[in-house]
């Protein structure tokens, strides 16, 4: 057996990963690195400051370790079973249980420290902790295509994934990649409840998005339009993948660390707007929740307080 193949054992097997794929480390296409420019000075990366950042890394990995020869995708499934109870302050499912970076981050290192153990490859593991352009080499290691949703989407498994890199020095022989696409049922546009997607697939408008507004922006209120269509959601939104039919047949995660945690099933609004800073450190430890800030949770739940039924 090769060391691709030994490799690629180890990753389902030991380290627990669902997919991997591998590219070889090179510069971004010229239209992908076209395409995010234009996304970025139309402004519709919103309150992500952080996308405008690092534009060189971002068109090469090669520059996140030196030496670069390829770069290892690996997806993992964070599809909970379990749910949280109906007039619950809405969670996306990805934030139910533990930070998918602490639990991704586990694996790709268990993984890069046996390239290392069994080649002597420098390796760099990136969660979204680099400028890295994960669902571009997603694709490029034929691990899916990106979706109409901007989601990346496992052929016959959906897109309930997290995405992670392994960039490593050794020269591992690339897969094809991934030449699929949406259907073009646009039920993620139609689905969509503030118009943040567009048909021809462009990356989202973030500057209306309710996962990136709920989550990443922390302005001290919401307009009132994106106040209205929050509709209980207090971190993030799920809709333009429920409606996916690729999702159709997804199956739930292996992962018991992605099932909800018990403060996330009683996370109603009142429990928010009454919560003290020390019960939300102790409830939401390692939680992704903590990267929303109870003030942000908190600014979810007032702005949209007169309109939310229960
Ligand atoms: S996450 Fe929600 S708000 Fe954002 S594009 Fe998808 S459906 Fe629209
Ligand atoms: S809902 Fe349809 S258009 Fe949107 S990502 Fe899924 S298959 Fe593509």
């Amino acid at each position: 057996m090769d060391f691709k193949e030994r490799m690629k054992r180890f990753a389902a097997a030991t380290a627990g990963l669902d997919a991997l794929g591998v590219a070889a480390a090179a510069p971004v296409s010229d239209e992908a690195a076209a395409r995010y420019r234009r996304w970025v000075a139309d402004g519709r990366h919103g309150c992500m400051d952080w996308a405008a950042r690092h534009m060189e890394a971002r068109d090469d990995p090669r520059q996140l370790l030196p030496g670069a020869r390829s770069v290892i995708v690996a997806a993992l499934n964070y599809l909970p079973r379990g749910r949280q109870p109906e007039g619950a302050a809405r969670v996306a499912l990805y934030a139910l249980g533990r930070d998918y970076h602490r639990v991704m981050r586990g694996r790709l290192k268990a993984l890069a420290a046996f390239i290392t153990g069994e080649t002597g490859a420098a390796c760099r593991v990136t969660v979204d902790s680099a400028p890295m352009r994960e669902r571009y080499w997603a694709v490029q290691a034929g691990v899916g295509f990106i979706g109409v949703n901007n989601t990346l989407i496992v052929p016959g498994r959906g897109s309930f994934f997290v995405l992670g890199t392994v960039i490593t020095t050794l020269e591992i022989e690339p897969d094809a990649p991934c030449t699929m696409n949406c259907d073009g049922c646009l039920r993620c546009v139609k689905a969509c409840p503030v118009g943040a997607l567009a048909a021809d697939g462009r990356a989202a408008d973030a500057r209306r998005c309710l996962s990136a507004l709920t989550i990443e922006n922390h302005d001290t209120t919401l307009p009132p339009d994106i106040a209205a269509a929050l509709d209980g959601r207090v971190a993030g939104c799920d809709t333009c993948q429920l409606c996916c039919p690729h999702n159709a047949d997804a199956r739930p995660t292996a992962v018991a660390d992605f099932e909800p945690r018990e403060a996330v099933t009683r996370l109603t609004r009142e429990r928010i707007a009454a919560m003290t800073p020390e019960e939300f450190d102790a409830d939401f430890a390692g939680s992704p929740l903590r990267r929303v800030t109870l003030a942000t949770l908190r600014r979810n739940v007032c702005c949209q307080w007169e309109q939310w039924e229960i």
